[in-house]
């Protein structure tokens, strides 16, 4: 039985729903079981996927990650962008615009303050700021 993670903009909670078929989730429009709110926005599993490829990661070179430490948003999108690659996983739109933006140079908590669901999947919206998500690269 197919179960999908949501982000619920109404009461701004995560709410799993589960679905009989994957058929009955396509036809479904997405109800938040707390509120009743529709405005519920899938969660891409993206840092977990990251995560758990570590092995994966190993591929990359030290330099790269050396250069995370004082990388400009562009590097650090670049980098992102390639530790996709590396996994071979879809990670998403939201992944795909966050990357996007930081390769055009925007400021990465900008970026996350804009974009609430991620910044909360990637623990973004605590006080370490984006070293929350460096940790976990
Ligand atoms: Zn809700």
């Amino acid at each position: 039985m197919p179960s999908y993670d949501y982000f619920c903009h109404d009461c701004r909670k995560r709410v799993t729903l589960h679905y009989s078929s994957v058929t009955a989730y396509a036809a479904a429009t997405p109800t938040c079981p707390r509120c009743g709110g529709t405005h519920l926005t899938r969660r891409i599993k993206r840092v977990r996927v990251i995560r758990s490829e570590e092995s994966r990661l190993e591929t990359l070179d030290d330099a790269a990650l050396d250069d995370l430490d004082d990388a400009d948003p562009a590097t650090m999108g670049r980098l992102m962008r390639r530790m996709a690659e590396e996994t071979g996983e879809d990670l998403g739109d939201e992944f795909n615009e966050f990357v996007g933006r930081l390769e055009k140079g925007e400021d990465p908590e900008q970026i996350a303050a804009s974009m609430p669901e991620l910044a909360e999947e990637a623990g973004l919206d605590d006080d370490s700021g984006f070293g929350a998500l460096e940790d976990e690269l």
